[in-house]
């Protein structure tokens, strides 16, 4: 017989976590079974206390028959169970009442409360709320492991977001950095440098459930739960987490739906003391259509931009990626590259690709010649900032002049009409100055560059020969 004291109903709810315990996994028991506080037996009505309404939703919906089941053996066929939900009044009165529901809850839980009894007078009764899929859920970082601080490299350009970085992994939501917001342009490493944070506070704090998320998943995930009606379930399941990486929020833009359940979640999350790590493809300013209590937040922390990286920084990149890949390539083909391509990462790794690819396809060595050759054709495709370099191929070539005597004091007429076109390219495609141009072609002063332009631009209007000629070599920049 039992004895309804609260001593016994602890024991009987142990029993009963422990024929839960053998049948649901590890991490699931200790979310939705360890918080629960039994608090009464009384003529085989079981009290039991759940920290928010939100339990009773997912214990309804994923794990009823299980509780059911252990209630069944341990208590009678008979028994009734009964939720209540946690107060967190510090009157002195512990006695558990109905709470007001969190706000962000609230709205969704209106229409559900007609159908998940807060008194569940009988276990089997049908479960309402069948969420598919979503059971057991185990929580994956999502992490790629070739995305670590080992293989960012430091530079001037990203020294600032690299050191905060650093400094969030060591104390994830213990530092002013919170959230960090890493933001610059396409493939300068920011989703790189995310990963590499959150790999480090794995190592670092192998407790925390750390979660990397691209904004385009999110936005999607949100959309299924609303379709499928478990909102309340994706809002939960990101209020577990303890890192949350959102990367390229600026795909929150327009979303306002996403965006409302972004901003309860961080709201959770930053006042739990957890860290959540964003990244943008610009400063939050400029992230249209958000709203604007949303940005507000993300200026809380720290916002660190990622720039293009300098010289410097590039040749050490390209090195890493040689040494990593165990490619051969000259210095002063190395040099090259990170003098043509500069606006980004990505596209230095690109450019080392195709030239590796190149090389092996047409069995010839990495060399300068191929490197121009290759880079030429990457540079137009890409769009990437024409160099004096490119312009001095591409017209050496068209007019079957070597670079040298193209540069050379040599005053023969073609020879200066495709010097004089390199200067009009060069004053076209770069932002150099005439004196740079100049001295960069031939070692000539801006006077000649300034004469060279007009000469173009007088030929282009009377010469329909010079004119079909630019025009081909046009489109190797264009
Ligand atoms: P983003 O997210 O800013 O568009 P990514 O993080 O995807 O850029 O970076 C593009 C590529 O450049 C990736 O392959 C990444 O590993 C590499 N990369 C970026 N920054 C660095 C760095 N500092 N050191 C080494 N590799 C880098
Ligand atoms: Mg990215």
């Amino acid at each position: 017989m039992l004895e309804n004291t609260n001593e016994s109903v602890e024991i009987i709810w142990d029993k009963c976590l422990q024929y839960i315990k053998d049948n649901v996994d590890e991490t699931a028991f200790a979310t939705w079974f360890e918080p629960i506080i039994p608090q009464e037996l009384k003529e085989e009505t079981l009290y039991i206390i759940v920290p928010t309404q939100f339990f009773i939703e997912w214990i309804e919906a994923n794990y009823i028959s299980i509780l059911r089941s252990a209630l069944h053996k341990v208590i009678g066929q008979n028994v009734r169970l009964i939720y209540k939900i946690t107060t967190k009044e510090s009157n002195g009165n512990s006695q558990a009442k109905p709470q007001q529901l969190p706000s962000m809850l609230k709205e969704s839980i209106k229409t559900q409360e007609l159908d998940v009894p807060i008194q569940q007078k009988n276990p089997e009764l049908k479960n309402p709320f069948v969420i598919p899929g979503i059971r057991n859920v185990k929580i994956e970082s999502q992490l790629n492991s070739k995305y670590n601080f080992d293989y960012f490299l430091e530079g001037e350009s990203n020294r600032l977001a690299r050191s905060a970085g650093m400094a969030v992994a060591k104390n994830p939501g213990g530092t002013a950095f919170n959230p960090l917001l890493i933001y610059g342009g396409v493939g300068l490493g920011k989703t790189h440098l995310a990963h590499a944070i959150g790999i480090d506070i794995k190592e670092k704090h192998p407790e925390k459930i750390v979660l990397y998320i691209s904004t385009e998943l999110f936005v999607q995930q949100y959309q299924d739960a609303v379709r499928r009606n478990n909102r309340n379930d994706f809002i939960y399941f990101y209020q577990l987490i303890d890192v949350l990486i959102v990367d390229d929020i600026q795909f929150l833009s327009g979303k306002s739906g996403t965006q409302e359940v972004f901003f309860h979640i961080f709201n959770h999350l930053h006042q739990n003391g957890k860290q959540i790590i964003l990244t943008s493809d610009k400063p939050p300013v400029e992230i249209q259509f958000i709203e604007q209590r949303l940005l507000s937040r993300f200026k809380w922390g720290l916002s660190a931009e990622i720039l293009p990286p300098d010289y410097s920084t590039r040749v050490d990149i390209i090195k890493n990626i040689l040494y990593r890949d165990s490619i051969e390539m000259p210095d002063t083909v190395v040099e090259y590259v990170a003098k043509n391509v500069k606006s980004n990462i990505r596209e230095i790794e690109g450019a080392i690709i195709s030239l590796v690819a190149q090389s092996s396809f047409n069995h010839k060595e990495i060399t300068l010649d191929l490197a121009q050759d290759t880079i030429g054709k990457f540079v137009k495709n890409t769009k990437v900032e024409v160099s004096i370099d490119v312009i001095l191929k591409v017209i050496s070539d068209f007019y079957n002049l070597s670079i040298d005597n193209l540069c050379s004091k040599t005053r023969t007429r073609n020879i200066v009409q495709a010097r004089q076109m390199a200067m009009y390219f060069a004053k076209q495609y770069t932002n150099l100055s005439l004196a740079n141009i100049g001295s960069q072609i031939g070692k000539k002063d801006h006077a000649t560059v300034l004469h060279a332009l007009k000469t173009v631009e007088n030929l282009l209007e009377t010469d329909k020969e010079f004119k079909k000629q630019y025009e081909t070599l046009d489109k190797n920049f264009s």
